[in-house]
């Protein structure tokens, strides 16, 4: 799935790229979705198809929190948007389950990244959404992500969870 990065979606727009009503979420045994607060707006980050649009180096404060986000941050969004590395499967020479799982080493530590889910990073009145593959795009194909997006992490950006979201319990009466 390619989106252009900080492309700009229009206010209120879903938190997810999948066209759904917000992320799938469960509350108080309720089904719904969630939204973000109202007023926030909306950038993607790194959602890059088969392409990596721009590579460079990344602080190594900004690989710790999204490598860390792994872990904390990605929210659900159902069946919808499991994808593997389109980079990575291009190449065409590596075994399927690489770049389905693809593995990321960094410092010491390796994890096993499913492609699947996305996160949303809050800076300010801004909230950036990225892949769970980011980090793998970063550590392997060399991506570069817009500057903005680097201080914003580089300056107390934080990953928004569940309960940071707007909830809407899903009327099945309609
Ligand atoms: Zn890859």
């Amino acid at each position: 799935m390619q989106i252009d990065d900080l492309y700009l979606y229009p206010e209120g727009y879903p938190p997810t790229p999948y066209g759904q009503h917000g992320v799938d979420m469960e509350k108080d045994d309720k089904w719904g979705y969630g939204t973000l607060l109202p007023g926030l707006q909306l950038l993607p980050i790194g959602w890059l198809g088969s392409q990596v649009p721009s590579k460079g180096p990344v602080p190594e404060p900004v690989i710790d929190f999204l490598f860390n986000a792994y872990k904390e941050g990605v929210l659900s969004d159902g069946t919808r948007g499991w994808h593997s590395c389109e980079i990575c499967a291009a190449a065409g020479d590596l075994p399927i389950a690489e770049y389905t799982l693809p593995k990321v080493k960094w410092r010491d530590q390796s994890k096993q990244i499913m492609g699947h889910g996305h996160y949303l990073i809050r800076h300010q009145k801004k909230v950036y959404m990225c892949p769970a593959l980011i980090i793998h795009y970063i550590l392997d194909h060399d991506y570069q992500p817009p500057e903005e997006f680097i201080q914003a992490i580089a300056n107390g950006a934080i990953l928004l969870q569940e309960k940071d979201l707007v909830f809407h319990e899903h009327d099945f009466s309609r």
